[in-house]
Formats: structure tokens, sequence, C-alpha cells
């Protein structure tokens, strides 16, 4: 419970500080590097606080982005990488999304406004001090979850963190403190009020950086987050071993994995464009090939595209074994066996060479070679596809 003499701080952010307080002000180190530190994992990203206001943290730095300055953040470049200097703030107003904040706060106040006890506390770089007017000390060694302040007085002033919570707690292996957790409970509703892209950013964090997914997918449902955002989210029968999912993870694939209807969510949580494509394309397609021959798997290639990569990944999570036809995809792939239009030896061009008009029966016909060369790899020369193609055009 008691803090360590000192610790390890980044040269960059200890130049930081010094260039802060030499000019009189105050610098703290604080957040979630802090508290990361602490736990014994290491992350050098720390944010600084201070006493400094913005425009003097402009003045006082060459290299700077504003990253939130209507909140009081600057981001400072060194040499090595940029660092948040955020000027000590407390909340003035809040509608559970968006707070209003004031300058001219202590270091006691910045630290009141903060979601979690653990990381509620602060660190002088230069002097060694320790701040920790909430007990996040004691939480980091009994490895609880606890709001600062009362509790659902909190997560009524912002919901997100209710979820921040959830995500902390299963990364970290936490339990969640009985008040807080009863808060959560007693405000989980409020969640319909965030936004969508603040929920999946704290969606996909949560599925990359959980150490247990199956305690922070019960999380989501016995808070009901779920309830209010993913009501697709599946049981836990339903969804096997989500332990045995190794890092890196990747969220888009965990969504199709754990949820019911992963378009639909991802629609929800205004995810990319991209994103969204992929799980279309993981659920339109046969989700594993007809057998494992070359030609059953070059069909499923031909008709899946490029979901293939993703469907097999899935099947192998929902299975915890390899899939049994990725040594006959892998071998497809080394020889190089046309799948799909672009792989073929002709190109359209080729055809209308031919005195094929640019249409719809161009396409066909290109189809029906890319059907002949999934069956027949050998026939995926131009000389026989042009011949083929005199034949169909
Ligand atoms: P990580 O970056 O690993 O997700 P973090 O704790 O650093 O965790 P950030 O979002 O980077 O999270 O925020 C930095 C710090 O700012 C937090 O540690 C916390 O003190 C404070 N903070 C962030 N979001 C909120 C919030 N919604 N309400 C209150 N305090 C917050
Ligand atoms: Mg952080």
């Amino acid at each position: 419970m008691t803090f360590p003499a000192s610790i390890d701080i980044p040269q960059d952010v200890l130049e930081i500080a010094r260039l802060l307080e030499g000019a009189g002000f105050e610098a703290w180190c604080v957040g979630g590097a802090l508290r990361d530190t602490l736990l014994g994992q290491p992350n050098t990203d720390y944010d600084i606080a201070t006493s400094a206001r913005p425009e003097q943290v402009r003045g006082l730095f060459k290299h700077h982005v504003p990253v939130g300055e209507r909140f009081g953040t600057i981001a400072v470049r060194t040499h090595r990488r940029h660092h948040e200097v955020t000027t000590f703030r407390k909340d003035v107003e809040t509608d559970g999304r968006h707070a209003v904040v004031e300058f001219g706060a202590s270091l006691e106040e910045d630290l009141a406004r903060r979601d979690f006890t653990v990381n509620a506390i602060a660190y002088h770089p230069l002097r060694h001090e320790w701040r920790d007017p909430f007990e996040g000390m004691h939480d980091i060694t009994t490895g609880s979850l606890r709001a600062v302040g009362d509790a659902e007085t909190r997560f009524r002033e912002d919901y997100l963190r209710i979820l921040r919570g959830l995500r902390f707690t299963a990364r970290f292996g936490f339990t969640i403190d009985p008040v807080t957790w009863q808060a959560m409970l007693a405000t989980v509703d409020g969640l319909k009020y965030l936004s969508a892209e603040r929920v999946r950013d704290e969606w996909f964090k949560g599925l990359r950086t959980a150490r247990s997914l199956s305690e922070f997918l019960r999380l989501w449902r016995a808070s009901r987050a779920a309830a209010v955002w993913l009501p697709e989210l599946r049981g836990s029968d339903a969804i096997g071993q989500p332990d045995a999912v190794a890092l890196p993870r990747d969220p888009v694939l965990l969504t199709a994995l754990f949820t019911l209807d992963p378009v639909a969510v991802l629609n929800r949580l205004k995810a990319s464009r991209a994103e969204i494509a992929r799980a279309l394309a993981m659920v339109s397609g046969p989700a594993a090939p007809e057998g494992e021959s070359p030609l059953a798997v070059r069909r499923w290639l031909a008709a899946v595209h490029e979901a293939a990569d993703d469907l097999t990944a899935l099947w192998e999570l929902r299975h915890g074994m390899a899939a049994p036809w990725r040594r006959t995809l892998d071998g497809i792939r080394q020889r190089g066996e046309a799948t799909s239009r672009k792989q073929l030896a002709i190109a359209g061009n080729d055809l209308t060479a031919l005195g094929v008009a640019a249409g719809p029966k161009l396409g066909a016909i290109l189809d029906r070679l890319l059907h002949e060369v999934v069956d027949n790899p050998a026939l995926n020369t131009r000389e026989q596809l042009l011949a083929l193609a005199e034949k169909l055009k």
C-alpha cells in the first residue's frame, strides 16, 4: 500500500516538467501511465497536469498541437514524441455527455473530477512526491475499481465512465467495488445518451485490452450496458472459449464472433464503411468450404472473396482449433491458383480486342472463364483462355 520512493519517468517528460516548473508552474504526472506503472505494467505515455493555463503552455513550448484546447489539453512535442499537457480544471457543468470546464483549479480539484480512484493519483516527477487523496494506491493493491466521490453522481455527469469502468475492470482483472457497481446498475440507462462513436471506442478498446474477454462480456451483460447498446450480444454459452483468443485482437472479428448480427451492431456503433463491409462479407458467404479438397476450397474462395481470411479466423475462434482447410488454402495461394477475375491470365481488354463489347456480356464471359479455371487451374494460360473466350463470345 506504500508508494515506491520514485519511479522512472522518461527523459522528455522530465524536460517538460522542468520547463513548466522553471516558469513557476506546477507540473504533475497523472492518469493511465501512472496507474499502469504502479500495476507493474510498463507504460511511458505519461500525461502531465499543470497549473499553467493553455496559453501559457503554448507560450512555453515551441512545438505544440492543440488537441482539446477547450478542455485545456495541449500536446507538446519533444524530440521523441508527443505528451499531453492539461491545465488543472474542474467541471462547472455536465450533462452526461460533455463537461464545461473551468481553469484555475488546484491539483486536488483536478484529481477530484477524474473517474476512478486508480486514475486519480498524481506523482511529482522532480520532487518524487505522491498525491492520492482518494486512496487509489489502496485500490491498486486490492484490485478494486471504485469511483471518485459519489459514484452515482459521477456516472450521471458522464455516462461513459460506466463503460470505462467495465473496460478497466476486465483489463486488470479487478473487482468492482459494490457501491460503484450498484451505481452502475442504477444509471446504466443513461448510456443511451452517449454518442455511438464514444461507445464504439470503448467496446473496441475493451475487446483489444481485456485480460479476460469472458469477464468483459459478462460485465457488459450484467451491467445491462449490452441491453442498451448491444442487444445482439450472444449468451455466454453460445460463445465457447473467448479467453483463448490471443493478442493482438481484432475488434471487428470479435464483434462478429460475439454478436448475432455484427452488421447491425457496427452500423449502430457508426463503425467505418470498411469495417461494416468486412462484417457484411463475413455474414454473406458460406462460413466454410464444403470439404477440404482443393476444388472445394477454390470454389469457396471464389464465392467469399476477401472474407476468406476473416471466415477462416472466425471458424478457428469458434472451434478452438486450426481450420481443416487451412493447409489446402495455403497451397492454393502458394501455387497462385486463380479464384478471382483479376487473377485470370486475361483481362477485359483482351476480350474487347476479340470484339466483345464492354458490358454485361463481357462480365459474363469473364465469370465463365473464372468458373472453368477454378475447376481446372491448368486452364489459366493466356492461349487457352483466349481460345475459350473465342468460343463463348
Ligand atoms: P487508457 O489510455 O489506458 O485507456 P487512461 O486512464 O489513460 O487509460 P485516458 O482516456 O487516456 O485513460 O484518460 C487519462 C486520464 O484522464 C484518466 O486516467 C482519468 O484520470 C481522466 N479521464 C479520462 N476520461 C475521463 C472521464 N470520462 N471522466 C473522468 N476522468 C476521465
Ligand atoms: Mg491514456
